[in-house]
């Protein structure tokens, strides 16, 4: 078991803001990577986790919304339907949480860590942990979708 540091998200560090590479070739470091990055998550009592928020700029995500581990490589959305409202955190943004609008279904296709594409269809919190994590891919938080006056702070007063 290996931890990576999870980082936070500053105006300085610009890791989060930037856009992550395509995985094209998928070896033992990638496998050690996604194991990494789950017991990351699991760590931090996360139900995801991105490459770019342990720096890595890489497009590699864990999830695990309780109904087990999903490791995603090269994840792209294929389908979005409905629509949920609901409240979202990060990792990396400890601080705060917010109400953010997402797709009540979502369909998405992946690699696995034999290089083979799959596709894996999320509704509620799945539909909203493969968003909130694809967009990290592509330097996009979820503070940029809070909507109006839902903002609440977790930094105890
Ligand atoms: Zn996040």
């Amino acid at each position: 078991m290996a931890l990576r540091n999870i980082r936070n998200y500053n105006e300085e560090d610009t890791i989060l803001r930037k856009k992550s590479k395509v995985v094209k070739i998928i070896d033992e470091k990638t496998q050690i990577l996604l194991a990494d990055m789950a017991d990351t998550m699991y760590q931090a009592n996360g139900v995801g986790l991105a490459a770019p928020q342990i720096g890595i700029l890489k497009r590699l995500v864990v999830i695990d919304v309780g109904e087990g581990l999903i490791k995603l490589i090269n994840p792209v959305i294929l389908e979005r339907s409905g629509e949920q409202q609901d409240m979202e955190g990060c990792l990396s943004v400890p601080d705060i949480s917010g109400e953010v609008l997402r797709p009540q279904k979502v369909r998405i296709k992946a690699q696995d860590e034999n290089g083979d594409y799959f596709e894996l269809e999320g509704t509620d919190l799945l539909a909203r942990a493969f968003c909130h994590e694809l967009d990290h891919l592509d330097g996009i938080l979820f503070i940029d979708k809070i909507l109006p006056d839902t903002t609440v702070s977790n930094i105890e007063q």
